[in-house]
């Protein structure tokens, strides 16, 4: 298993990781994910792992390499983490975002756990293997991925597209965001491993009618028109739909706790903390207005408005969310689809499930392990469309009092070196036996 140094090395890599600022900004500006490509590069072939960096655009690196197993017979597993990070301004920062500080037994820094956290682990894994000698049973296909806070137009959509070869015989995936213990009040300890996720539907709404003076009276003002319509769609109590995930989550977290089997899922909920805003909102269909366009004075009665929707819908519930969003629109209100992508799904089930829930055991015997959905999307979503069954799985044992799923994008961005090391012993258990 990892010893001692190791311990040090997923540290020090995670720092070096962070200290490469590979912010994504969206629109092609920054200094791209290359250097952060060649960093990976190089630690794998410094332990024999030939790797290959694929640039779908100028400095829009991706790194693919494969181990191969001892048993041609098994399907391949693919480890995939991204290497973009969102940016980061100074303001509200304890530490430079991009400083990779080591205090309080943290590494501090932009991307601590979105996701160059994991990148370490998955790298200190397999130098560790190199140094002892280690080969695991199936191949194992890395891949350091471009452009995942983007959308993945440059990465994971892109090797789909362009590259379907690199992850030939892939059967399963593990990635991001799953995998992390959340602590109840009972001091009950639960991992929750990411088996789906929601689709999203990003909606642009405009509404016309006659444009004039804004003193006269106008029965078809576009404004008024589209306030109205985001107003039935913003007070519409969106019913509680449970998929197989959520409804497992509940009932782990119910008997967890020894609730009541009956006790309604938003209640149940409510016990998860800080992460109830997440797993709250994968209770339901969801449609957030998040921009609004209208007018340029104030005595002119524009033409036109538009409002833009971040709609998410639960797997299953795609065909609803739209009849829905529709009837609550009514007529006369323009609906276009900004960015679509598809709703996941899969079952807490198989020998992939049973590997990561026994390689968690092994290092907390006193764990839960339970699924759940995911309110956002991740690199697989693409990976889907290769037939990859995808799962969220960077194991990370956390503090009771950490607001982990706060630190996604937000200030202060951290992880304990203990997760961190606790993370890369799971993994190279997992990895190894699977
Ligand atoms: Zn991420």
């Amino acid at each position: 298993m990892i010893g001692s140094g190791e311990h040090d090395e997923v540290a020090e890599i995670c720092r070096d990781l962070i200290r490469i600022d590979s912010s994504n900004w969206g629109d092609g500006s920054g200094q791209g994910e290359r250097a952060a490509a060649e960093y990976v590069a190089g630690e794998l072939a410094e332990c024999g792992v030939q790797a290959t960096i694929l640039e779908s655009a100028p400095k829009r690196a991706n790194v693919l390499a494969r181990i191969t197993g001892t048993d041609p017979t098994l399907p391949a597993l693919l480890v995939h983490g991204h290497l973009d990070v969102v940016p980061a301004v100074e303001d509200g920062w304890r530490f430079p975002p991009f400083s990779g500080e080591i205090a309080d037994d943290c590494v501090w820094g932009r991307g601590a756990v979105d996701m160059k956290d994991m990148d370490a682990m998955i790298l200190a894994v397999v130098r560790r293997w190199a140094r002892d000698g280690v080969r695991p049973r199936r191949d194992i296909v890395l891949a350091f991925l471009a452009d995942e806070e983007a959308g993945g137009r440059h990465g994971s959509h892109w090797l789909v597209d362009h590259h379907p070869e690199q992850f030939e015989g892939c059967a399963e995936a593990i990635s991001e965001v799953g995998g992390f213990s959340v602590t109840l009040a009972n001091e009950a300890r639960l991992y929750l491993i990411e088996t789906a996720q929601k689709g999203l539907a990003w909606l642009r709404l405009t509404a016309r009618g006659p444009a004039g003076h804004g003193s006269m009276t106008n029965d078809g003002n576009a404004v008024a028109a589209l306030v109205d319509a985001l107003g039935r769609l913003t007070a519409h109590q969106w019913p509680v739909r449970l998929t197989p995930t959520v409804r497992r989550l509940l009932d782990g977290v119910a008997d967890t706790l020894g609730l009541d089997p009956a006790t309604p899922p938003d209640d149940i909920v409510r016990h998860l903390g800080p992460l109830a805003r997440m797993v709250g909102a994968t209770l339901r269909n969801t449609a957030a207005p998040t921009m609004l366009d209208a007018g340029y004075k104030v005595n002119v009665v524009p033409a036109a408005a538009t409002a833009h929707i971040d709609g998410r819908f639960l797997p299953g519930h795609e065909e609803e969310f739209m009849a829905t969003v529709d009837r609550l629109l009514g007529p006369g209100i323009e609906r276009e689809t900004v960015h679509h992508d598809i709703a996941l799904e899969t079952g807490f089930s198989g020998d992939l499930v049973s590997a990561m829930v026994s390689a968690l055991r092994a290092e907390d015997p006193e764990a839960g392990v339970l699924p759940y959905c995911l309110s956002g999307g991740t690199d697989n979503k693409a990976f889907a469309r290769l037939g990859i069954r995808g799962y969220g799985f960077v194991p990370l044992r956390l503090p009771p009092d950490l607001d982990f799923s706060g630190m996604f994008h937000g200030v202060n961005e951290r992880v304990p070196l203990a997760a961190l090391r606790f993370g890369a012993r799971v993994l190279d258990r997992l990895l190894v036996a699977y």
